[in-house]
Order: C-alpha cells, then sequence, then structure tokens
C-alpha cells in the first residue's frame, strides 16, 4: 500500500522514497554484486510476504557480502517455506483480540493501536508476515471506533500507536487521530512504535515534527534498530530531529541468529543508540512465526548473551530481554 498523498501534486519527498522502494529480490542482489545468490531466494516465500526494502536501507547494506546482517533481515530465504516444529501462524495470540477495531488492550493502563497494516519495510522475521490486518485497522472510518473503545474505558492511561508501521500513515491521518484523543482526560501519554525513523528517515520532516511538538502529552517513540549498521547519518539526524521536539527515544531489538547474535554486535548497538540519544528498552526473543526459524537463538543462548552483555555495558544501556507470552500481563523477562 502506498500511504495517502496529501499533495498529489507534489509528493513529500518521503513519499517518493516509499514508492521507491526495490520490491525484487534479484533487483536487490544484483544491486548488492551478489547476483550469484538468486538460488536462494525462495519465490514462494516472496509471493507469501514481499519482498520490501527503501533504498536508502539498502545503501547501508555492504556490496558482496552475502553475510550482511541488514540484507539478511530484508530477503526472502528458501529457509522460510521449510516447515518446523512449534513455529506457528499466529505466535502471538493476536488474532482474535485485533479482530473488530484494530485495539489490542492485553496490558494495564496500556491500549496498542493496530494504526495500520502497511510498512516501509518488510522484515522476514515479523510475525505480522502473516496478517495484513487489511480489515480491522484502527484508522479505518476515521478512527472512530477505536477512539471510542478507547473513551468508553477510563482505565487506559497510554496509547501506543503501532501496527505495520504508524508513521506510514500521513501526518493529517495522525492529527484526526490525536485531535479526537485531546478530548479523553483520561490519557496521559502517547508512545509510537515505529521503524520508520531506521528505515526511512526522511519520514521526519517538518509536518511531522510540528504534529509531534503540538501533541498535548509526553510523547515517547520506540524505534526498532536491529544492529549499529542500521544507524547512519541521516538516522542521527532525524533522533536529533525528534529529540529537539521533546521526544524520548527508546529502541527495541530482535534477538537474530546471523544478524545481532554476538556480544560485540550487541554492545555496537547500544552504544551507537545512545551516541544517538537513544535508550535500549527491549531485547526480543524472536516470536516463534512459521518462516522465521532460520533466525532463532535458543533461550540459553539467549541468555547468555544477555549475561556478557550486562557485565560490558553500563546499566542504562542494557535493554531487557523479554519474549511474548499470550495471556501474560507483560512482556516476560527471560528466565
Ligand atoms: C508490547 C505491548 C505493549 C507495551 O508493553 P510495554 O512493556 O509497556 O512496552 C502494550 N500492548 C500490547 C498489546 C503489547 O504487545
Ligand atoms: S517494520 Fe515492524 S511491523 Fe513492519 S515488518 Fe518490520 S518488524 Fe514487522
Amino acid at each position: 500500500m502506498i500511504p495517502a498523498n496529501t499533495h498529489p501534486a507534489q509528493p513529500l519527498r518521503w513519499q517518493a522514497l516509499w514508492r521507491d522502494a526495490i520490491r525484487d529480490p534479484h533487483t536487490l542482489l544484483e544491486l548488492l554484486e551478489l547476483g550469484h545468490l538468486s538460488h536462494r531466494v525462495s519465490r514462494e516465500a516472496t509471493a507469501q510476504f514481499a519482498l520490501r526494502v527503501p533504498q536508502g536501507f539498502v545503501a547501508r547494506m555492504r556490496r558482496g557480502d552475502p553475510g550482511d546482517p541488514l540484507l539478511r533481515q530484508v530477503l526472502p530465504l528458501v529457509e522460510e517455506t521449510f516447515a518446523v516444529p512449534g513455529f506457528v501462524l499466529d505466535a502471538v495470540g493476536d488474532l482474535p483480540a485485533s479482530a473488530t477495531n484494530g485495539v489490542l488492550h492485553k496490558y494495564q493502563g496500556r491500549a496498542l493501536l493496530v494504526a495500520t497494516g502497511s510498512c516501509a519495510v518488510h522484515c522476514r522475521y515479523c510475525f505480522r508476515r502473516h496478517f495484513p490486518y487489511a480489515e480491522q485497522t484502527a484508522a479505518a472510518n476515521d478512527w472512530q471506533p477505536a477512539v471510542a473503545a478507547l473513551a468508553a474505558d477510563t482505565s487506559i492511561h497510554e496509547v501506543l500507536l503501532s501496527g505495520g508501521d504508524p508513521l506510514s500513515l500521513s501526518t493529517e491521518k495522525l492529527t484526526q487521530l490525536s485531535d479526537q484523543l485531546r478530548g479523553l482526560s483520561h490519557i496521559r501519554r502517547l508512545r509510537i512504535h515505529t521503524r520508520l525513523p531506521i528505515v526511512l528517515p526522511e519520514r521526519v520532516d517538518d509536518e511531522l515534527l510540528a504534529w509531534l511538538a503540538r501533541l498535548p502529552w509526553p510523547c515517547a517513540m520506540v524505534v526498532h534498530a536491529n544492529h549499529a549498521n542500521e544507524l547512519d547519518d541521516n538516522v542521527l539526524s532525524a533522533f536529533a530531529r525528534l529529540r529537539a521536539s521533546g521526544i524520548s527515544l527508546l529502541n527495541q531489538s530482535v534477538l537474530l541468529k546471523g544478524v545481532n547474535d554476538s556480544v560485540p554486535a550487541l554492545a555496537d548497538l547500544c552504544e551507537g543508540l545512545f551516541a544517538g540519544g537513544v535508550l535500549p528498552y527491549y531485547l526480543h526473543q524472536l516470536d516463534r512465526v512459521s518462516g522465521a526459524a532460520h533466525f532463532a537463538v535458543d533461550d540459553r543462548q539467549a541468555r547468555a548473551l544477555h549475561d556478557q552483555l550486562r557485565a560490558q555495558l553500563p546499566g542504562y544501556l542494557l535493554p531487557r530481554l523479554v519474549r511474548e507470552v499470550a495471556g501474560a500481563a507483560s512482556k516476560l523477562p527471560l528466565m
């Protein structure tokens, strides 16, 4: 899906970059001088969850390196088609909860809006690969069913925008939501979960910053970087603009085999984030979704990596190692 264009005659820069994302695995491999890897790409996996990656993210991949950690996150490999016991379609049990109005209220005081099904990048390990969310997003019908659900429950103090990627919506659409939420006196905080500042930092434009600066609530943005190579100058500059607008920046990562499953990779990521004014928040154990088994790191190794990281980093740079368990009252620390 291409985001709604508010100025048809002259698309915003980020919308043009969004439209020009790479969508063909073979084009991607040619750009990276890796044409000989074509046989590792699965047509079936691509049909199930299309490849999508902005060119600015491709520019951060190393030419000629089949093991590049950014490439691995987006390339549809034949491994995705292997059935692996324990890896299932609805790994976090979200489907029934999100069926009606795009509001997920699993944890006390916080409601998550599945704002949209669109993302600027398609991450192969994502559980959303099996759920396009087309008919059940919170933005449908001008947000009204979702806002009505939030209005009806005064125990909700924090609204989380998630998706898909909520910043794939136009700023106009986001303003429509914040205007309606202003009337709800029980809302105290807004949180935005987005990968766009990482994969398409041009999204952090003047229009978005003006919207953020006008919000009546303290606002946290949880970005999603998995490897230090994702943090180039454009990303660091987007972080700086967000911070100047009063946004608290946090990062969540997924522990991914072949991407960040080493102490140096994780330490470089945490230090690189802090250099950009972002605090590490969560390091997620992979959701056991079918097609993602080749990214799995077993719990014992995950704990060992986290223990070594704890010994090496200041406490405030250590992300919490957690996993999502259906029915639990929070994300659970890995014990
Ligand atoms: C992860 C998640 C949250 C936020 O959890 P925090 O621990 O506060 O970051 C809220 N709602 C849902 C449905 C979630 O999956
Ligand atoms: S950007 Fe987030 S929601 Fe979208 S595919 Fe990647 S991990 Fe999943």
